[in-house]
């Protein structure tokens, strides 16, 4: 579940090879989110009478109930207890998660992360995603709110982000993030190329805006990357530094912005990690999954929840 779409499939609960799957858009009333779910699981169920649990992947804060307590890119969703409307309306355990938990436990299992007890994941779409493996298992925390990195803050002065504060890493490492450095290029009088591209109007800039500036070999553009890949590597350093993982995967649309984008961020992670000459280099690796990681992991830990509980 997205805050533009719901991707629904049925798979086995081990591969990520896909049986069948509907999506549909994101419903705009929050008072229908429920039922846009509900709806996409019904028209699976009824293709696949066999299916023995559900597994629901929700961008905000999931507790271990299954209930969404804050997701600000689904409004209106307070207390919303996923998991039990699933269950009792179809009869079947139903498990409600996190995304960037259940995309962590796809890379983790089937994925860049494989045969990692350490890893960190981290999606870079509009906003950041991912997750921690600690010890060989996705962490959750003492809340199931565990593995938000993008809202450390690393500049108290910086951007305001989605979530309200100012400063968070994804206000300089998402899509979002990409526009506000482009905005700060424009603010000091460069970047015309990419303004242009934007209509003239520094607000509406856009990550696409400067991927095309920089595509066409705009040296304005290859410098709001190289500002956007040295803020990714800040923030990759002090995951590292925090979690000691043996390697790292960026996924989402922003981490294939372009060609060597990963390595020119991966260039600049020892000089900013401490002790980066004294341990060994991490590999920063391409996510295997794309859009679809979060539904193969609800699926996986719908398997894992039918089983153990
Ligand atoms: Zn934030």
């Amino acid at each position: 579940m997205g805050g533009t779409k719901i991707l629904g499939i049925v798979t086995d609960g081990v591969t990520a090879n896909v049986i069948t799957s509907e999506r549909m858009p994101t419903p705009k009333d929050p008072d229908k989110f429920a039922d846009g779910i509900l709806a996409v699981v019904e028209t699976l169920l009824a293709r696949e009478p066999g299916v023995k649990g559900i597994g629901v992947g929700v961008p905000g804060l999931v507790d271990y109930n299954g209930v969404l307590h804050y997701g600000p890119n689904v409004q209106g969703v307070l207390g919303l207890d996923i998991a039990g409307d699933l269950s009792e309306r179809f009869a079947l355990p139903a498990v409600a998660e996190n995304d960037g938990y259940l995309t962590a436990l796809t890379e983790h299992r089937l994925g860049a992360a494989r045969g990692h007890d350490h890893a960190i994941i981290v999606t870079q779409g509009t906003g950041i995603g991912g997750g921690l493996v600690v010890g060989g298992q996705v962490l959750r925390g003492a809340n199931g709110f565990a593995g938000e990195p993008g809202h450390m803050l690393v500049n108290r002065f910086g951007h305001v982000c989605a979530c309200g504060q100012r400063g968070c890493w994804e206000s300089v490492s998402s899509g979002a993030g990409l526009a506000n450095i482009a905005r700060e290029l424009v603010e000091e009088g460069r970047g015309q190329g990419i303004l242009a591209a934007a209509g003239g109007d520094p607000t509406k800039i856009r990550g696409e805006h400067v991927s095309s500036a920089n595509d066409a070999g705009d040296a304005d553009g290859q410098e709001v990357l190289d500002r956007f890949s040295w803020w990714v590597a800040q923030g990759i350093a002090s995951l590292i530094a925090l979690l000691d993982p043996s390697i790292v995967v960026l996924g989402g649309g922003l981490s294939a912005i372009s060609e060597g984008f990963i390595s020119a961020v991966a260039s600049q992670v020892p000089e900013a990690v401490v002790g980066g000459e004294y341990r060994p280099a991490v590999p920063i690796a391409a996510a295997e999954f794309g859009a679809e990681a979060g539904a193969v992991g609800a699926a996986l830990r719908a398997r894992d929840y039918v089983i153990n509980g």
